[in-house]
Formats: structure tokens, C-alpha cells, sequence
């Protein structure tokens, strides 16, 4: 099977082929930074993540843009609120979104543009507009004449005849759905010079311009919400058509996550569904695997409910699979208790299997949910043969569940999620958690790392039964100690 994506533009599902064999060049767009991130804005992120480590494990070189806007009503409106500079807003939000994705471990872009520094590109790309007769200046306005674009409303599948006004209000334009491309610069407004006069760009002509700048007209995947097809993602189609015509679409995939969805009265109901609805509030509550197991279990161009009880739900999920990493380890430790080699056929072929239909569910236009089903399926032939009482282990047995622990961890390390991590660390769930914090434990790991160095044995088994009355096991490997919560 190949993979086959979903492509908003022709409302169907294409098989994948890149511009240039073997690399992709994907672009996602981020966040305008006045507020912390919410839930509802990580999606993509998350999503995006496991498209990204999907196609590399298909074999793809990608390259990866994320923005930064930078500069935006919002913004200018939030910075006139608490009196201070805008880019006062700007750092102080741009820095808590680094923060959020680090802490979401979601990986890096390979390039994160910010749109105040890429105003020369900006003005570049409007200039090329106008020359080609789609934009055209109004005191230092300049605007995009949507009438001039043929193919405008193609990607949201809409007539221009029925179009609303979506914004940039004003007697000027030449017709209500042109939406600018520059916006003239207001008293006491961050404004840049132009050949328009001072002004600051509009919303959508940044994402034509870096995307342009960044990844030189290969833009094979196109991302973002699905809230983001109209208008954002049809004005970039006319912009970065309009500048570069003949040169074929501005996109080949585009591909939208559908919304994470809270009911109202439910929201004003609870204050605690409100502050978890922002990302940094939710991550004090669960760990970064569980919000994206809550994510990425469901398919990502469906809606996907926000509640407490589904996170919950993908901590519980969670915990079922490290259990499960968690007795294999545990066993594949112990003594062989037979010298019966004889396994089960059923898990040979359970383990045999699941790559293959891991990668038939991925490809399948990204399914995670079905593939993290895959993974379930997996745990639950493990757990038949090994939670049976009489189960007796032997060194077949070993050999087949420790390639199930490999796959596991390297495949869910694919849809972004970090098993193994989640296996050391100390649980969330109050029965199980220690009283010693997992800086003392590495703290005195190093400390017997040292000891036995210099063959200091008694004060290096000290520490280790020191750690064991506190719950803590370590396992000495050839990388390094390695330490599990005891049972
Ligand atoms: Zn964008």
C-alpha cells in the first residue's frame, strides 16, 4: 500500500507523491502570539509532528516551516490594553510558545520564521502582485482584487458571487471581498517603510512570502485548521499564484485538522475546563504522551471532543501500554523458568504482523487512531499469554517480546509519542507515586556511577538499596542505569 493523503482542494483522498522524489517540504501555519497557546492550537502541532515523523519514516527528507505572526490587530489591540510596546506582547508570548512546544515534546521546525523579519520578502512578493494586475494602492493601502483571480474559492469550494466580507472594512476597495495586502500606518502604530509609504503587511501575505522565501516554491504539504481554508488559505493561493504565475499550483496537499471542540454551557460551567483549555495549564496535569494520545487517537480530520474524561481516558490508555513495556522488561530479566521452547503461535504472529499493519493504518491518509488501535491489539495479545498464572517464561518467549518492546517504543515514537520515557518516569497517579524526586534519583545514580568507578562497591550497592527502599529499581545496561518504579 502507498501512502494516500487527503487533499482539501480536489475533496479527496490522493496518493502521495512528492514535487522532488524523496523530500518534502511542508508547511504548517503557526500562531499570532497575544495569548497563551490553547489546547484547540496544539492540535496541529501535534498532528503536523506525526506527519512530519511519518513521512521521514517512509524514507523522506522533510523540511518543516512553522510562523510566528508577529504582527496583527490582535496584537496592536492587546498592547494598547496593558499600555506597553507591542512587542512587549510579542516576546512575552512568542516566548511562552517555545516553551509550550518544548515541554509538549514535539520536536523542532526546521525553520520558524517570524513576520517582522521577513518584511523585505513581504514587500517583494506584494510588488509582484501589483505588477502582475492583482493588487492595486489606495492612499497607502494596497489590496488584493479578488475579481482578477480565476481560480479564487477553489479551495473552499466557494462561488466569489456568494462570498461575505471577511474583514479589512472600507469605502475604498474596488469590491468587498478584496482583503489587504498592506495596511497604512495608523497614529502610534508599529509601521515599517515601504514603497506604499509607512505600513505594517496584512494577515495572509506573510505565509505567501516565507513560504515562498523558505522553502523556494516546493510546497508540498500545506497545513493548518480547517478554521484556516477560508479566507487565510484561499488568499495565499491568490497571492502566491497571483505573484508567480504559470509556474502551476502554489501547493500540491492541503491538509486541515479538524477543531478541538468544547461545549459551551459546559465551559461557563466549569472554571476548570477553562483554564485547561490553555495548553500550559493542562500540562501540570498530565504528562505531554498523555495529551497527545488524547490527540492523536482520534483521526485528525475529525472533530475531537474536550473534556477532562477524555484525557483521563488517554492517561488510563497510556498507562495499559506501559504496564505492559513494563512487565516484558520485567520478565524478559528473570531466569528462564523453562527450557520448553515452544511459544505461542498466536503472539509470534501478533508481533510478526504488526509493523505492517501499523504502516497500512499510517498510510491511510495519516490514521493514527487506527494505528494506535494496532497497538492495542498487540498489548492485548501480550497480556493473554503473559497474565496467564501458569505462564512460564523461556528464552523463545524473550526473543518475541523483546522485539514487541523495540516496536512498540520505535513506532510510537513515529506518531510522537515517547513510551519509553513515559516507562522511567515517575507516574502521575497518586498510588504509585515516591516520595524522592527524579532529580535526588539521578542525583544518586551519578553518585554510585562515581562510586563504582572507583570500585567503591559497598557505598555503590548502598545507594542502590537505599533506592529500592524507596520504590526505585535500577538496571545497569551497557548505555547507562536506567531506573523503573518498583512493580
Ligand atoms: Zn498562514
Amino acid at each position: 500500500m502507498s501512502l494516500t493523503v487527503y487533499n482539501t482542494i480536489h475533496r479527496q483522498k490522493e496518493i502521495f507523491k512528492p514535487l522532488e522524489d524523496g523530500k518534502v517540504g511542508m508547511y504548517v501555519c503557526g500562531p499570532t502570539v497575544y495569548n497563551y497557546i490553547s489546547i484547540g492550537n496544539s492540535r496541529p502541532i501535534v498532528v503536523f509532528n506525526m506527519v512530519r515523523n511519518y513521512l521521514r519514516f517512509s524514507g523522506y527528507e522533510v523540511k518543516y516551516i512553522q510562523n510566528i505572526t508577529d504582527i496583527e490587530d490582535k496584537i496592536i489591540k492587546k498592547a494598547k490594553e496593558e499600555k506597553v510596546d507591542y512587542r512587549v506582547i510579542t516576546d512575552r508570548y512568542t516566548r511562552a510558545f517555545l516553551e509550550d512546544v518544548k515541554n509538549l515534546e514535539v520536536g523542532q521546525f526546521s525553520s520558524m520564521p517570524v513576520a517582522t523579519e521577513m518584511i523585505p520578502e513581504i514587500i517583494d512578493i506584494i510588488k509582484k502582485i501589483i505588477e502582475n494586475g492583482y493588487g492595486y494602492v489606495v492612499g497607502g493601502n494596497v489590496y488584493f482584487e479578488v475579481g482578477k483571480f480565476s481560480g479564487y474559492g477553489k479551495l473552499s469550494g466557494q462561488n466569489i458571487n456568494e462570498m461575505k466580507e471577511t474583514g479589512d472594512e472600507g469605502f475604498e476597495k474596488r469590491n468587498k471581498i478584496d482583503f489587504a495586502l498592506w495596511k497604512e500606518a495608523k497614529e502610534g502604530e508599529p509601521s515599517w517603510e515601504s514603497p506604499w509609504g509607512r505600513g505594517r503587511p496584512g494577515w495572509h501575505i506573510e505565509c505567501s512570502a516565507m513560504s515562498t522565501a523558505l522553502l523556494a516554491g516546493k510546497i508540498d504539504i500545506h497545513g493548518g485548521g480547517i478554521d484556516l481554508v477560508f479566507p487565510h488559505h484561499e488568499n495565499e493561493i491568490a497571492q502566491s499564484e497571483g505573484a508567480f504565475p504559470g509556474e502551476g499550483d502554489f501547493v500540491k496537499y492541503w491538509m486541515h485538522n479538524g477543531m478541538i471542540e468544547v461545549k459551551e454551557e459546559k465551559m461557563s460551567k466549569s472554571s476548570g475546563l477553562k483554564e485547561n483549555w490553555i495548553l500550559r495549564n493542562l500540562l501540570k496535569i498530565y504528562s505531554p504522551d498523555t495529551i497527545k494520545l488524547y490527540i492523536l487517537s482520534t483521526h485528525y480530520r475529525s472533530p475531537l471532543e474536550f473534556s477532562m474524561g477524555k484525557l483521563d481516558e488517554a492517561g488510563r490508555a497510556l498507562e495499559k501500554i506501559t504496564n505492559t513495556l513494563k512487565n516484558i522488561r520485567f520478565l524478559t530479566g528473570q531466569k528462564d523458568t523453562s527450557d520448553d521452547l515452544r511459544i505461542s503461535s498466536n503472539l509470534e504472529a501478533a508481533v510478526g504482523s504488526f509493523e505492517q499493519n501499523f504502516k497500512d493504518s499510517m498510510d491511510d491518509d495519516f490514521n493514527s487512531a487506527k494505528a494506535i488501535g494496532d497497538i492495542f491489539e498487540l498489548i492485548k495479545n501480550i497480556n493473554n499469554i503473559i497474565q496467564k498464572p501458569d505462564f512460564e517464561i523461556n528464552s523463545s518467549f524473550k526473543k518475541v517480546l523483546q522485539k514487541a518492546h523495540e516496536r512498540i517504543i520505535e513506532l510510537g515514537m513515529v506518531l510522537g509519542l515517547n513510551f519509553e520515557k513515559e516507562v522511567s518516569g515517575i507516574s502521575k497517579n497518586p498510588e504509585t507515586r515516591t516520595e524522592i524526586t527524579k532529580e535526588e534519583i539521578e542525583k544518586l545514580i551519578a553518585e554510585r556511577e562515581t562510586a563504582r568507578k572507583s570500585s567503591d562497591y559497598k557505598k555503590a550497592d548502598e545507594i542502590r538499596i537505599y533506592l529500592q527502599s524507596k520504590g526505585i529499581i535500577l538496571e545497569d545496561r551497557k548505555e547507562g542505569t536506567i531506573w523503573n518504579l518498583k512493580g
